[in-house]
C-alpha cells in the first residue's frame, strides 16, 4: 500500500468494490425486471429500514429535502406559522420552511455538540410557533429528551432531520431509540456521501403515527390514495428502484460502517486531543456518534492557509458550514444581523472537517495526522 496522491473526504469507490457483488446483483435484478418505478426493491427496503430502526412506518421518497417538505405539508402547517431550527446547519432544513411560506425562526447552537440550543428554542417560542426541526448534526443527536418535553409543554410538532445521523442510538428517557424515530416525524437523506448513501438521490420519512404516515405517503404520491383520485395537493417524490436496490445491499453494513467511522474518529481524537490549537469533537450526552463528519474547532489558526497546505499534500478538508443561515442572502438578511448567534458565527469561522469514511486505512490516516500536526 502507498499513499494516494489525492485523499478525498469520502472514498465511495473502495466501499463499492468491497460489496460490488451484492450491489451489482441488486441493480441487475432491477434491470432484468425493468421495474424502475416502485419496484419490489422499494417495498423490500422500506420493510428492512422499518425493522432496522424499529419504527412503524418508513415512507421512501426522492431525497432528504423532499422528506422535510413532505413532513411539513403533512403536519398541515400554514403560511405565517413559525418553525424553529438551528442557524448552524445545511441549507435544506430552513429552505423548505421558507418555500412553504412558513417563517423560519433560526436559533443558536450548543458550542460543544453543535446541535440546536434548547434554551434558545424556548426563548423563541411564540403563539405562532408550530414546529421545531432539530438537526442531528455531523452524526449525533440533539438533546431530544429536553426538546420533546418542551414541545409537549407547548403543543408543538417536532421533525428530526436525521440526514447526517442515520443509525445513531439515543437514550430517550431510559429507552434506546434510533435517531429519527423519537419525534413525531423523522426525515433522512440517502445522498451518496451520507452514512447510508445510495448512488444518486434518495430519502425517507419515519413515523410511529399511522395517520401521519398515511398523509405523508399520499402527499409523496401526488396527493392520491387511489390512483387518479387526488385528495390533496401533493408532490412527486419517489425513491428510485435502482437506488432502493443499492440501499438493500448497503443497509446490512450500516452498523459496521458506523463502527469503522468511530475507529477513525477515535484515532483522530487520540492524535489531536489536548492540542492547544484544536478542539476535538465533544460526544453528546445520551447519544452515540456515527461520525458523518469529523469536525475540529481550530483556535488561533489561519484556516485558509492550513487548508491550502493540506491540499498541497493531497489532503482534502472542508468547512461545514462557512456561512450561518442567518447570514445567507436567501434568509431575510433584514431580520438578522451579525452577532445575533455568536456560537454559530464562531463555529462557522473556526470549524474544519477532515476526511472520514468507512474504508480509511491506518496508513492514510497516519499520513493525514502527521501532516495536520506539522502544518497547523
Ligand atoms: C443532506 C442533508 C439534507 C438534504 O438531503 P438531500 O437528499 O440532499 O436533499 C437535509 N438536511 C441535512 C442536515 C443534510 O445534511
Amino acid at each position: 500500500m502507498s499513499i494516494p496522491s489525492k485523499i478525498p473526504m469520502v472514498d465511495l469507490r473502495s466501499q463499492y468494490l468491497k460489496i460490488k457483488n451484492e450491489i451489482d446483483a441488486g441493480i441487475n435484478e432491477v434491470l432484468d425486471t425493468t421495474a424502475f418505478i416502485n419496484g419490489p426493491a422499494v417495498k423490500k427496503f422500506q420493510a428492512a429500514l422499518e425493522n432496522y430502526l424499529n419504527v412503524k412506518h418508513v415512507i421512501p421518497c426522492a431525497n432528504g429535502t423532499d422528506a422535510l417538505q413532505i413532513a411539513m405539508m403533512a403536519l398541515g402547517l400554514k403560511p405565517g406559522d413559525e418553525v424553529i431550527t438551528a442557524s448552524f446547519t445545511y441549507v435544506a432544513t430552513a429552505e423548505v420552511i421558507g418555500l412553504l411560506g412558513l417563517t423560519p425562526v433560526l436559533v443558536d447552537v450548543n458550542p460543544s455538540t453543535f446541535n440546536i440550543d434548547v434554551e434558545a428554542v424556548e426563548k423563541h417560542i411564540t403563539p405562532k410557533t408550530k414546529a421545531i426541526v432539530p438537526v442531528h448534526l455531523f452524526g449525533q443527536c440533539a438533546d431530544m429528551n429536553r426538546l420533546m418535553a418542551l414541545a409537549e409543554q407547548h403543543n408543538l410538532f417536532v421533525i428530526e432531520d436525521t440526514a447526517q445521523a442515520l443509525g445513531a442510538n439515543y437514550n430517550f428517557n431510559g429507552t434506546s431509540r434510533k435517531a429519527g424515530t423519537i419525534a413525531h416525524i423523522g426525515s433522512t437523506s440517502f445522498f451518496p456521501s451520507k452514512n447510508l448513501g445510495c448512488y444518486g438521490d434518495g430519502g425517507a420519512l419515519m413515523t410511529n403515527d399511522d395517520e401521519l404516515a398515511a398523509k405523508m405517503r399520499m402527499i409523496a404520491h401526488h396527493g392520491q390514495r387511489i390512483q387518479y383520485y387526488h385528495d390533496v395537493l401533493g408532490v412527486n417524490s419517489r425513491l428510485d428502484t435502482i437506488q432502493a436496490a443499492v440501499l438493500n445491499a448497503k443497509l446490512p453494513h450500516l452498523d459496521n460502517y458506523a463502527a469503522a467511522r468511530n475507529k477513525v474518529a477515535d484515532k483522530y481524537d487520540q492524535a489531536f486531543g489536548g492540542h492547544p490549537k484544536m478542539k476535538i469533537p465533544v460526544r453528546a450526552e445520551n447519544s452515540n456518534h456515527v461520525f458523518h463528519q469529523y469536525t475540529l474547532v481550530l483556535q488561533d489558526v489561519n484556516r485558509t492557509v492550513l487548508r491550502e497546505k493540506l491540499a498541497e499534500k493531497g489532503i482534502a478538508s472542508m468547512i461545514y458550514y462557512p456561512v450561518p443561515l442567518h447570514m445567507q442572502k436567501a434568509f431575510g438578511s433584514e431580520r438578522y444581523k451579525p452577532g445575533d448567534f455568536p456560537v454559530t458565527e464562531a463555529l462557522c469561522a473556526s470549524v474544519l472537517s477532515l476526511p472520514i469514511h468507512t474504508e480509511m486505512t491506518e496508513e492514510v490516516q497516519d499520513y493525514i495526522i502527521t501532516n495536520v500536526l506539522e502544518l497547523i
